[in-house]
């Protein structure tokens, strides 16, 4: 392994392999320490969604988080010459012929309608319960966050660029403005340790919000779904006809425990969603980075110049964390400001 290297970067969820690629991308050396105990990327959904379904509004930065994410994705999986992102379209069930009339306006607003297809189509999925229709989502897809993580390890691995281990933060040093970890050397660190950066000695405990995530994994061989659904729960469907239902948000509950409450709502949402037999074969629990704004914290706090974080992704890190990652790097590297509302200081 390379002891003295550009970067060391402290947690392998998708904000830490995101920042990873745009490293290596630029010629950067770096080391990733990671020990996975509680990875929110891990338990993701890991869809890509441009909308907020319950009220048919546009996320944060759409478009661009959207276009660039598919890109990234894609070309990760022809380097690491693997198969874990599938473009799927995504239907939102209506509950009313109000919600339908609803879509239709939206759809026909400017910002929208490259996200929302203008016309209610009607269900011929006999296991799907949408009587009043539904309306498809245009650039959705769904990332198998478990076989990324697990593809990416391996790349690291043999590239001998990972320490699986607990970073101890009492251990970093700096000498003549190089960071000091054990012995490795680098010229800057980035922590990128999701709901954990509350445990950081540099970090501002607050910033983060927890907010836990629960959902299920049935089996359900009638379903026969090859797109996202959207009710009052998600749907995804990830091979041999397994299904992700979820997923719960409780800011209360700071366990990583799955709960009997959470299996209980949420089975009771997917059998008004659907009418087949379906097996109960797992239920996981995560902790998602939240923050007050819900904006995402990157950049350095005031007198730590070579100390950096990348956290705060929220419910839609697997969809924002490849453009942030880019403006995180452009920070460092090249000197351009990053947004106030991305920007760690705005909380200072
Ligand atoms: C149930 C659920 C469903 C979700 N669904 C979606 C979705 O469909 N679409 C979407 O875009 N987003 C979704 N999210 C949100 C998304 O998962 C998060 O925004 C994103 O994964 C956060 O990534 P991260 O890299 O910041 O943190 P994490 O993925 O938590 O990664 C942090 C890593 O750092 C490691 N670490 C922390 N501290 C240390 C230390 N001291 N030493 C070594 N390692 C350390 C952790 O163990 C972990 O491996 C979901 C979240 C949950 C919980």
């Amino acid at each position: 392994m390379n002891k003295s290297v550009d970067y060391i970067i402290v947690g392998l969820g998708i904000a830490g392999l995101s920042f990873c690629e745009i490293a290596e991308k630029n010629n950067k050396t770096f080391v990733v320490i990671d020990e996975p105990f509680c990875s929110a990327t891990r338990v993701s959904a890991g869809i890509i969604n441009p909308m907020v379904l319950k009220r048919f509004t546009p996320v944060w930065n759409a478009k661009i988080h959207t276009q660039r994410a598919v890109v990234f994705y894609k070309n990760l999986e022809k380097k690491l010459d693997t198969s874990f992102f599938k473009q799927l379209p995504m239907f939102r069930l209506f509950t009313s012929f109000e919600e339908q009339n609803n879509w239709m306006v939206a759809s026909d607003k400017n910002e929208l309608s490259t996200f929302l297809h203008p016309e209610i189509i009607n269900n011929t999925n006999p296991c799907i319960n949408a009587p009043f229709g539904m309306g498809k989502v245009n650039f959705s897809g769904v990332v198998s966050t478990n076989n990324l993580l697990n593809s990416y390890q391996k790349f690291l691995i043999n590239n001998k660029k990972l320490l699986p281990e607990k970073f101890k933060h009492r251990l970093l040093k700096k000498s003549n403005n190089r960071i000091l970890y054990k012995d490795i050397q680098a010229k800057h660190i980035v922590f990128a340790e999701g709901f954990s950066a509350r445990n950081n000695l540099f970090f501002k405990k607050k910033l983060i919000i927890p907010n836990k995530g629960e959902f299920l994994v049935i089996k359900a061989p009638d379903l026969k779904l090859e797109a996202l659904i959207k009710t009052s729960i998600f749907i995804v469907p990830f091979g041999d006809d397994k299904y992700k239902i979820g997923a719960t948000y409780n800011r209360e509950d700071v366990t990583f425990n799955p709960t009997q409450s959470a299996r209980e709502t949420l089975l009771l949402k997917l059998k008004k969603s659907i009418t087949c037999h379906f097996t109960l074969v797992d239920q996981v629990a995560g902790m998602r980075p939240t923050t007050l704004d819900r904006r995402p914290l990157l950049g350095n706090l005031p007198k730590q110049t070579n100390i950096f974080f990348f956290t705060g992704l929220g419910t839609r890190g697997i969809m924002s964390a490849p453009t942030l990652a880019q403006k995180l790097f452009d920070y460092i590297e090249n000197k351009i400001p990053l947004e106030k509302e991305i920007d760690i200081k705005r909380r200072c």
